[in-house]
């Protein structure tokens, strides 16, 4: 090894051991099944929008493969999130937790609500949601009244949690429901990024009181656009499907709606999208734990970094693949980035955290210096399934 090999060179090199020497974007979908066939059913039937087969059919595979009792196919993961917000009683002027360190959606669909978010410190070890921390801060910030968590600052209602499934790693499920339980907090789970990701065996987004799932272009699977929401309560479920398509009365002919809903139903088109890539996804799912594999191999070898392993009794879906800098080379983030993706390796760094977004400056929040630290010394790499897949290009 010559002895000007700097860290970022390294990194490119290891990068193009394991994904060759060609551009690479970030991550992009694969359509190898049965996409184009279950399209030309929807054209030919007439059934393109929010009535037809493939909704049914998507839904009833996605409560399968969860395991979740019910789920309900919408629009987006914002949507759903918004939704599962709503279900779990989340209203105006209550405050929700949610994680500094996520995507805006998270924050926004708690705004939707008329809520506001309360920003909150994360783990390394999983990258969401710190139990531990989360509870000491309760316990000095909030107290039980009429057996509601109330922000003793604030004198609003705390009313949900949301975990995020980071990259699809896991988040402490089990301390975070005790915690929430503690101080009768309701859980929603963010598993937007997480389909296909399990902690003892049991699928992420099945913990909580509700869940959102999403299919944009960019998850593991995706339908174009969608989302869905998951919830074992029979009533929930309903519920969700009923706001989802503007609250209408079954009628023959009546247009009768009983409170205002949204056209947040996912179109046949979509869920034909999204039958056919949910029959793929366990092959997704091998090659982006062989591409982890690899990665790992190569990172080995690259002292001052670490690639983030799924947690002890969880299995990741390695939606995306991420490197995590040592604090004393978190200072050459932005030459690692530059470096790389001179060499059209695309990567990135990791969301602006919510309580530095401009409309999310004034809300309440807790000490954030984990999420600080990860927003420093993150990147994700090239994460495609097809980078591994036999047979691909
Ligand atoms: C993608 C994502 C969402 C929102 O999903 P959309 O389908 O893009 O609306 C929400 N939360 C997280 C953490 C996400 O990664």
């Amino acid at each position: 090894m010559r002895a000007e090999t700097t860290l970022a060179s390294q990194i490119v090199e290891a990068i193009q051991v394991v994904v060759g020497k060609n551009p690479v974007v970030l991550h992009e979908p694969r359509f190898a099944g049965n996409e184009l066939l279950y399209l030309k059913e929807c054209l030919d039937t007439t059934y393109v929008s929010s009535v037809g087969k493939f909704v049914e059919h998507f839904e009833v595979e996605l409560a399968a493969y969860t395991g979740a009792k019910h789920a309900v196919a919408v629009i987006n993961g914002t949507a759903a999130l918004h939704i599962a917000l709503k279900l779990a009683g989340v209203g105006l002027d209550d405050e929700v937790l949610v994680p500094s360190l996520t995507f805006v959606a998270t924050a926004n669909a708690v705004t939707y609500c008329g809520a506001i978010p309360h920003f909150v410190d994360c783990e390394e070890r999983t990258l969401g949601i710190d139990p531990q921390a989360l509870h000491d801060y309760l316990l000095d910030e909030s107290e039980i009244r009429n057996g509601q968590c109330v922000n003793r600052n604030t004198g609003r209602v705390i009313r949900a949690v949301v975990p995020v499934h980071t990259f699809g790693h896991p988040v402490d499920i089990d301390r975070l429901l005790s915690v929430a339980q503690d101080f009768h907090i309701a859980v929603v789970e963010d598993a937007a990024e997480s389909l296909g990701s399990t902690v003892s065996g049991r699928h992420t987004g099945t913990f909580g009181v509700t869940a959102a799932l999403s299919f944009n272009g960019n998850k593991t699977i995706t339908t174009g656009g969608g989302g869905a929401i998951l919830t074992n309560d029979p009533e929930l479920s309903r519920r969700a499907k009923h706001l989802t398509t503007t609250a209408k009365m079954r009628h023959r002919w009546e247009y009768s709606h009983d409170e205002i809903g949204y056209n947040y139903r996912m179109p046949n088109i979509n869920a034909a999208i999204g039958c056919a890539q949910l029959e793929q996804l366990p092959s997704f799912l091998e090659a982006k734990r062989r591409l982890f594999q690899r990665y790992q191999t190569e990172f080995a070898e690259v002292k001052k970094l670490r690639i983030v392993v799924e947690p002890e009794g969880c299995r990741s879906n390695y939606w995306l693949q991420t490197l995590l800098l040592d604090e004393s080379v978190a200072s050459q983030r932005d030459t690692i980035l530059d470096s790389t993706n001179d060499m059209g390796l695309v990567t990135r760094p990791t969301w602006t955290l919510m309580h530095r977004l401009v409309p999310y400056r004034k809300y309440p929040r807790m000490e954030l210096s984990v999420a600080e630290s990860l927003v420093r010394r993150l990147i994700n790499l090239p994460s495609s399934a097809h980078l591994t897949m036999v047979g691909a290009s």
